[in-house]
């Protein structure tokens, strides 16, 4: 019998799942969250770990190589590591990653890396205090450092630093996240702004460019650009010609698409399957697990999902429509 994979209806396959852990996020990113008035999800509609569990040894079966924790704010859900350690345990599993604002890293990457986690990506828009507290609203910039420098500590490969350059708040500083590179051995990845912004602010005029990224970090350092790990990663990637140490990524979903080579697929915290970050519809598969349904019939609602996968984002085009989640209500 041939064993049934995730492939969309363009022939790509699934080979990443995102899996938000919670909502919930102790930054309030003025482009993700907002200040106040949030209405957090009801906790009885938030999968728990044993559902998250099922879920993830189903699309295992199905062919996913990858899982990556994320949220809201992955390491605020109570006794991350134990669900860690139950994901790492399932046989067919290649990488299991975390997406994190890094903040209490510290304390918590060597736990991390014993429950078998094996790679930490961490959020970090401005290295300087003044401009990280008015992106997050949190004073926390030192916390969130310190947590870079652990997960080293730790024994993780070296992290990638995740920075969303966003035009007069912190385009001033890339050239400074380049540095920090070489000085730390992190793979600094610039992120365009995408239009999953709450409150619907996003303008075009904010949205710095890779390529105006690339020239920037030039001005100040020569790059030679390396493969790729796989054709569906998201960033270009590139070395430090004079063999520093670090690498730089351009991760530019705006100006330069990579829809065409996506593999990946999302949970929601509260049990949505998303096709796309910029999808309009959710899939509702907690319901599903909820019902008591078979794995087969788990695998084959996952199946019938990916099928309608949309064949990429629209937000270059007239007819673009923003969705209602922020990248925090998805999972980033
Ligand atoms: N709390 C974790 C963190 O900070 O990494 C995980 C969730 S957070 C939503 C994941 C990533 O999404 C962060 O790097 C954040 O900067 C990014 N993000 C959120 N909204 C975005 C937007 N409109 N455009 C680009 N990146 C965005």
């Amino acid at each position: 019998m041939i064993q049934p994979v995730l492939q969309d209806s363009f022939a790509r396959k699934i080979k990443d799942l995102r899996i938000s852990v919670t909502d919930r996020c102790n930054f309030r990113c003025f482009y993700c969250i907002p200040d106040e008035d949030i209405v957090w999800k009801q906790k009885e509609t938030l999968l728990t770990y044993d559902e998250i569990i099922l879920v993830s040894e189903v699309v295992v079966g199905l062919g996913v190589e990858k899982l990556r924790l994320t949220g809201g704010e992955p390491l605020v859900r109570k006794d991350l590591e134990v669900l860690i350690e139950r994901l790492s345990k399932i046989r067919g599993l290649y990488d299991l990653a975390l997406t994190t604002n890094g903040d209490g890293l510290k304390m918590r990457a060597g736990a991390l890396r014993s429950a078998g986690l094996n790679r930490i990506t961490i959020s970090c828009d401005s290295l300087k205090s003044e401009t990280f507290k008015n992106i997050t609203r949190r004073d926390t910039l030192q916390s969130v450092l310190d947590g870079i420098e652990a997960t080293m500590a730790a024994g993780f490969p070296p992290p990638k630093v995740n920075c969303v350059v966003i035009r007069g708040m912190n385009d001033g500083e890339v050239a400074d996240f380049t540095d920090f590179a070489r000085a730390t051995g992190a793979c600094v990845r610039f992120i365009e702004y995408m239009p999953l912004d709450n409150g619907h602010q996003w303008d075009r005029q904010m949205l710095v460019g890779g390529r105006e990224v690339l020239r920037r970090i030039e001005e100040r350092h020569k790059l030679v650009s390396i493969d790729r790990d796989s054709p569906s990663e998201t960033a270009l990637k590139y070395a430090f010609a004079d063999g520093a140490p670090g690498e730089i990524g351009i991760i530019a979903p705006v100006t330069r698409p990579f829809c065409g080579a996506c593999s990946r697929l999302r949970l929601t915290a509260d049990g949505n399957l998303r096709t796309c970050l910029f999808s309009m519809v959710d899939h509702n598969i907690r319901e599903h697990l909820r019902r008591g349904e078979t794995r087969d019939q788990i695998a084959r609602f996952m199946i019938d999902t990916v099928l309608k996968k949309e064949a990429g984002h629209r937000i270059n085009e007239p007819d673009f429509i923003q969705p209602p989640r922020t990248m925090s209500f998805i999972g980033g």
